[in-house]
């Protein structure tokens, strides 16, 4: 065999009707490495047979997730309904050697027929003289169609209980099934990735391979994917799409570690893989039989392993357009920005979650009630008194974020110690700061926020604090 006739074409084939869900990305994902891993091709066929539910909007949102996943394609995106004449062409040449006929049952005929010969039994009708009815394929009376799945293994189908299935209205357009082994035929797909919902679909698209006689690809039906509560997940049920994931914060190629893992790999889903892992590891013989769990949760912990890897400026540059979504583009001190950013790095787990980390240090803390109760109270007011003190107490070096001497070290090495010379625990030192200079109790580390909002700032927030605690008691 010549090396073109080895090489591996995979295609991904959505249906426009909607958005790209994280189970039919990772269906693309794992036709992209497979594609990617073998130096072969990918081809990105739309089947948008569907004239009522396929939009342009919906194809242009699956190209754009896509192209933010990074998944390119080599061909298409390639219409199927633009594919008419080649189905056509297909559908004659089996009416001409006799593989498909015209026949004018109506659907009352085949019950009838079916009545007669029991309800397993495979429908097989007669040819109308007049080329009159739906085209119906020729399916034999014996022998099994054996669909050899890669993930699957050996999965036989009984051909006696298949009806000549109908392959064409008489108007001579074409149904799915056909459409669908005429494209991987006339487009030479080797390998047909796509979720074990389509299994049962296949022995009538190999019915047409047999037909044509054309020699089919290899499958590989991937199971489906469950949310936590083992529930398939569905448009209707938890399946975000790329889109919304986008939304979230979350980054693609921490999307495309975490889905490449569900199902496939070394056995947990935490385990970090760069692309290029994925490109040399990715073999679709190697996809679990079972259902895996896509759970956010995990996702997410994924995502923030990410962001702390992501060098300084990229990450920049990834945060500063969800912050612009926040605050309307209105303009941020850069240093401060860029400050606040870095010190949340190693926290937020997404890209959104950077934002309300690092909000206190652009706007006055918007206090939380619940928040306060909690923790304005018992030694509050004395640590407070300690800690204005002790922040008075910094030289103006110059140094730190806001070139005040509030450096991240200077104010460490005053707070640091504090929990030990008040005999308290630690959260009831720094949580009453937390409370006072960001509202909440959930900041950046304390000594980094307190360097980031600067002296002035810090010390008037939390001289704030003090009068409010003292007008309470
Ligand atoms: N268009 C089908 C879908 O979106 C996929 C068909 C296939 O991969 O064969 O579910």
């Amino acid at each position: 065999m010549s090396t073109a006739e080895k090489a591996t074409r995979v295609r991904f084939a959505p249906s426009p009707t909607g958005a790209l869900h994280i189970g039919g990305a990772r269906t693309a994902l794992y036709n992209w490495l497979a594609a990617r891993h073998d130096g072969g091709t990918m081809v990105l066929r739309i089947e948008d047979t569907d004239l009522e539910r396929s939009t342009p909007e919906n194809v242009a949102q699956i190209l754009d997730a896509l192209r933010w996943l990074d998944l390119d394609w080599d061909e298409g995106p390639i219409s199927q309904v633009g594919r008419a004449n080649d189905h056509a062409a297909a559908l004659q040449k089996l009416l001409d050697s006799g593989a498909a006929y015209p026949d004018s049952a109506t659907a009352e005929d085949v019950k009838a027929w079916k009545a007669e010969h029991g309800a397993d039994r495979g429908y097989r009708g007669t040819p109308s003289g007049d080329g009159s009815g739906a085209i119906r394929l020729r399916v034999p009376d014996d022998g099994d169609t054996v669909v050899d799945d890669l993930i699957r293994g050996e999965v036989r189908f009984p051909n006696r209980s298949y009806d000549d299935f109908v392959i064409a209205r008489n108007d001579g357009s074409v149904l799915y099934n056909f459409a669908v082994a005429v494209d991987d035929a006339d487009m030479g797909i080797t390998e047909v990735i796509r979720g074990d919902d389509h299994l049962s679909n296949t022995p009538k698209q190999l019915l047409v391979f047999e037909a044509l006689g054309i020699k089919p690809p290899r499958y590989a039906h991937v199971p489906l994917l469950h949310g936590p509560d083992g529930k398939k997940l569905s448009k209707r049920h938890g399946a975000a799409s790329v889109q919304e994931l986008r939304d979230a914060g979350y980054l693609p190629e921490a999307i495309r570690n975490y889905i490449a893992l569900l199902g496939w790999g070394p056995g947990d889903d935490e385990t970090l893989l760069s692309t290029d892992d994925l490109v040399e590891r990715f073999r679709p013989e190697d996809v679990g039989k079972s259902s895996a769990v896509f759970d956010e949760k995990k996702l997410r912990w994924m995502n923030g392993r990410y962001m702390r890897e992501m060098p300084a400026w990229e990450y920049l540059e990834a945060v500063r357009s969800f912050v612009e979504a926040e605050t309307g583009g209105r303009p941020l001190n850069e240093e401060r920005f860029e400050f606040g950013c870095r010190i949340v790095q190693e926290k937020a787990q997404t890209l959104r979650e950077v934002w309300p980390l690092i909000r206190f240090l652009f706007e006055p803390p918007v206090q939380d009630d619940k928040a306060w109760r909690k923790v304005m109270k018992g030694e509050a007011a004395r640590v407070l008194t300690e800690v204005e003190a002790l922040l008075i107490g910094i030289a103006d070096s110059g140094e730190g974020p806001n070139h005040d001497g509030f450096a991240i070290e200077a104010v460490q090495s005053v707070l640091e110690p504090l929990p030990e010379k008040l005999d308290l625990g630690a959260g009831k030192v720094f949580q009453p700061i937390r409370v006072a200079i960001t509202g909440t109790t959930i900041s950046p580390g304390i000594f980094e926020s307190v360097a980031a909002l600067g002296r002035e700032e810090t010390l008037a927030r939390i001289e704030v604090a003090r009068s409010k605690l003292a007008d309470q008691s």
